[in-house]
């Protein structure tokens, strides 16, 4: 397994890059509003515990978006990056916090009863968001999943780079905070009753509940990333798999495909390679295993073959004003898949009831994002709640 964390070396050298900018930009462009400079400058002095405390006061997943968050916030906007590169600051980060977790960091219970419950729908992201900034304002906090663990999609990200065990331990420092309630196996889809039921008001925190397809024939015959990843073993192949979409997720299907040992992983993407929506160490990690891309290339259908399934395909170019378009006469088949993988993301919810009192946050609002993301809004749709019911 990829080292994860920064060893002692990495991350003196990475802090000792920082140059404490005053306009703390690190901090503007972290959706969750985590600031860098600041957990930069206390951890410097020795003290992690300081540092994993401001951390965890604006996220309640530190360790886990340290791991998995994209170069695209933090790191994106790190002045460092005019001088040479920029400052790994997830990294930095997810070590800061393993440090923390390794002194068994206390958890702050700083927070006084106000007396109101309110309904969280969801333990992903978003949920822990929102169930963090409640707790923090004293209201007691029923979380409904519908699942037995925590973590919604999370659970879906390949172990090698997310171990679930960092995702109970986040859930046990909230879970610690004798104001929250979790309810597991619990489906719940009329949210209004929850307030008939004493519940003041409600996070509906759900997750995006739409997996994108690409309405082609003999689509039944292809894998969904969620079941593929949710149960990679039982679809070990050795032969050949495709991985149609060019997003992280894709990536993570295509390298789970060739962890379980696929002679040849190949990844179909509508645009260029500069097109695809994945970091830098993604991409990478493609090349590392290598992973084969076909680019400017349309899933038309799938067929199954006596040797496997057959996708046939067909090429693409940007026409005159940028929009993608078939070429004419490039049609293909290419036979012989153990699995054709679709890893197109997800959509939010249509049609929610509306209700002042009902908030919606996270994925279900704005379909597959991250999951920093995700839990910045569960904040966000909190602090609107409390400002409502408090
Ligand atoms: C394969 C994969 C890889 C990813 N990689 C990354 C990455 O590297 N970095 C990154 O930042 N993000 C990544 N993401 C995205 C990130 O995981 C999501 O954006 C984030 O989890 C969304 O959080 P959420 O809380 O909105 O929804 P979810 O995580 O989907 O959580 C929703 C929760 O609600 C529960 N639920 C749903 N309906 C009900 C109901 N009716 N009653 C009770 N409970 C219910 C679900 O069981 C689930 O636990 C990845 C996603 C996938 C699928």
């Amino acid at each position: 397994m990829k080292n994860l964390y920064l060893n002692m070396p990495q991350f003196k050298a990475e802090m000792e890059k920082c140059l404490q900018c005053p306009s703390k930009p690190c901090q503007k462009a972290c959706p969750a509003q985590v600031s860098p400079k600041d957990f930069i400058a206390a951890a410097k002095t020795g003290d992690i515990n300081q540092a994993a405390e401001l951390i965890t006061e604006q996220n309640a997943m530190g360790e886990i978006c340290g791991l998995v968050c994209p170069d695209s916030f933090c790191m994106r906007a790190c002045v460092r990056a005019q001088i040479d590169f920029p400052i790994r600051i997830p990294a930095l980060q997810a070590s800061i916090m393993q440090k923390a977790r390794q002194n068994n960091l206390p958890t702050k219970q700083n927070n006084v009863a106000n007396g109101k419950k309110v309904a969280v729908i969801g333990a992903g992201p978003a949920g822990f968001g929102a169930i963090a900034a409640l707790l923090k304002k004293g209201f007691a906090v029923t979380v409904f999943e519908k699942e037995n663990v925590c973590g919604g999609a999370l659970n879906l990200i390949p172990e090698a780079r997310l171990p679930r065990e960092i995702i109970a331990y986040e859930w046990q420092r909230l879970k610690q905070n004798p104001l929250l309630k979790a309810e597991f196996k619990t489906n719940i889809t009329e949210y209004e009753k929850l307030l008939q039921q004493g519940f003041a008001g409600v996070v509906v925190a759900t997750g995006a509940p739409h997996l994108r397809t690409l309405g082609i024939e003999g689509e039944n015959l292809a894998l969904a990333y969620d079941e593929y990843l949710t149960k990679p073993q039982q679809y070990a192949a050795d032969g050949h798999v495709a991985v149609v979409g060019g997003g992280a997720v894709a990536v993570d299907c295509a390298l789970t495909a060739a962890k379980q040992g696929a002679k040849h992983v190949e990844m179909f993407v509508r645009r260029r390679i500069g097109d695809m929506r994945i970091t830098a160490a993604e991409r990478q990690s493609l090349l590392d295993n290598g992973i084969d891309i076909t680019t400017m290339t349309r899933p038309l259908k799938i067929e199954k073959h006596d040797n496997g399934l057959a996708l046939y395909t067909v090429k693409t170019e940007f026409n005159a004003d940028g929009r993608l378009q078939d070429v004419e006469n490039t049609q293909t088949c290419r036979g012989g898949f153990a699995h054709v993988v679709l890893a197109l993301g997800s959509t939010g919810a249509e049609n929610m009831p509306q209700n002042p009192l009902i908030l919606y946050a996270g994925d279900v609002v704005s379909g597959g994002t991250t999951a920093v993301q995700a839990l910045a809004s569960g904040k966000k749709a909190a602090e609107e709640l409390a400002a409502k019911i408090a």
